[in-house]
């Protein structure tokens, strides 16, 4: 078996979704599980819908409506008969959509959250399995929360791989096309889950695990993995190899082309992974795999906005010590900020870190009553692997540096922007 991921970008429009079927044509498709992410920017739409529900706003139901018209034109420009079933199921969900928005009693943030974004991968999965199917490609539509198994730690849940293992390797002995949506699960209760953020390339990783599958493919709107995000650096190479533990670096680091969760389960049944392009699919593109580090070796950049560069001090010039370091690390895990970078001195103790789930106020609210605290909001850390003198000044030319780290492998600089 091999799975393909699509992403958000490669179905954003009908043109989009045409296009998958042309890639399923010209790499084949059998024995393919497909996992499909929502289309274009549809979960930030939904997490829209989800602000204005609970900010009880009068832009509730535009909102909605702006979700369901977006697929609604996907769906008139593939399909020519209305009357086509899919038209149908793509009603029942956004029928199930709205009760879930009226019927709700559950003021958990988290739990709301899942139950609404799941829709957009539930809605996407049904129009392109009814698409293949459609053109010729007959395909079982799979509901991914009977396969993957979690636990309730809504909007990044944990995957509870013994469950998983077992319910996926029922459709192991079947040679079909699959398809099934990215990024969700469902907890021991079967409500929905969603494993974070960008994670239906994990999704797929998880399907190969517990398939034992010989590959794994995501294709995406760049030719691979770069030494740089084409978008923000100009000259970006593409790289033709790169092993799993320089991977694993890379998307730690940021490189949001892979999803950080996607490269271990991978690695360890040593299932390669190739990231290509969904306009050119028969070109090589980036074979992640069992091998050389780097291929060509060239420094890597990448970089990470939005962040808060956060420094706390104590208040009577006594030292930061273990036990102060590991109560600041306890709060910033209980309030799920991703630290990305840190540096200490005797009295201080910095840290960069990103504020997904818009905790931190809370935060400093807290260490303000142990430590003197300061933080610059809106910094970008911008990471090299395999730095040399000439990328080190790309990196800093014209910006204010205020951290600079320096391993043998990898510079760290924050800066302002
Ligand atoms: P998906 O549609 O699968 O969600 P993403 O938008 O998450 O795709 O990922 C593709 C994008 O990742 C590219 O358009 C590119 O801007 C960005 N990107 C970031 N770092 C890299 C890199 N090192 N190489 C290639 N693309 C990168
Ligand atoms: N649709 C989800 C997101 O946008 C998951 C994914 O695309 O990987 O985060
Ligand atoms: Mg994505």
């Amino acid at each position: 078996m091999k799975i393909f991921k699509f992403g958000g970008a490669s179905v954003k429009d009908a043109a989009g979704v045409r296009n998958v079927y042309e890639v399923l044509q010209k790499v084949g498709f059998e024995e393919v599980l497909l996992v499909v992410s929502a289309m274009g920017k549809t979960t930030n739409a939904l997490e829209e819908v989800i602000k204005h529900y609970f900010d009880k706003s009068p832009q509730l139901n535009a909102a909605v409506q702006e979700v369901k018209k977006y697929h609604n034109q996907i769906l008139i420009d593939l399909f020519e008969e209305e009357g086509h079933e899919v038209f149908f199921e793509v009603n029942e969900h956004f029928a199930d959509f709205e009760y879930f928005l009226r019927s709700n009693k559950s003021p958990n943030y988290s739990f709301v959250y899942d139950q609404i974004v799941s829709f957009g991968e539930l809605i996407s999965t049904t129009i392109v399995s009814h698409y293949m199917s459609y053109r010729g490609i007959q395909s079982q539509w799979l509901d991914v929360r009977n396969y993957v198994k979690t636990d309730n730690n809504y909007r990044d849940a944990n995957v509870d791989w013994d469950k998983t293992q077992k319910a996926i390797t029922k459709i192991a002995k079947k040679k079909q096309l699959f398809v099934t949506q990215g990024f969700l699960g469902s907890d021991e209760n079967g409500f929905t889950t969603t494993l974070g953020r960008e994670g239906s390339d994990y999704t797929a990783a998880i399907f190969a695990y517990c398939l034992n599958a010989e590959s794994v493919t995501i294709w995406k709107d760049v030719p691979g993995v770069m030494n740089a995000d084409p978008r923000y650096f100009e000259n970006a190479n593409l790289l033709n190899q790169i092993s799993y533990r320089e991977a694993i670096e890379l998307a730690f680091y940021g490189a949001s082309v892979i999803h950080p969760k996607t490269l271990q389960p991978l690695q360890r049944k040593e299932i390669p992974l190739f990231v290509k392009s969904f306009i050119n699919p028969l070109l090589a593109g980036t074979s992640v795999s069992k091998g050389e580090d780097l291929e060509p070796k060239l420094p890597c950049f990448i970089v990470k906005k939005g962040q808060i560069l956060l420094s706390l001090s104590s208040i009577d010039f006594s030292f930061i010590m273990e036990e102060n370091i590991s109560e600041i690390f306890a709060l910033l895990h209980k309030f799920k900020l991703k630290v990305s970078l840190i540096q200490n001195s005797a009295i201080s103790f910095s840290v960069c870190v990103e504020d997904k789930y818009a905790n931190f106020s809370e935060l400093v609210k807290i260490l303000s009553k142990k430590f003197k605290v300061t933080y610059n909001e809106n910094v970008a850390l911008y990471t090299v692997r395999h730095f040399d003198d000439n990328a080190m000044k790309t990196i800093e030319k014209d910006k204010a540096v205020l951290v600079r780290q320096m391993s043998r492998e990898t510079l760290q600089v924050v800066v302002k922007e």
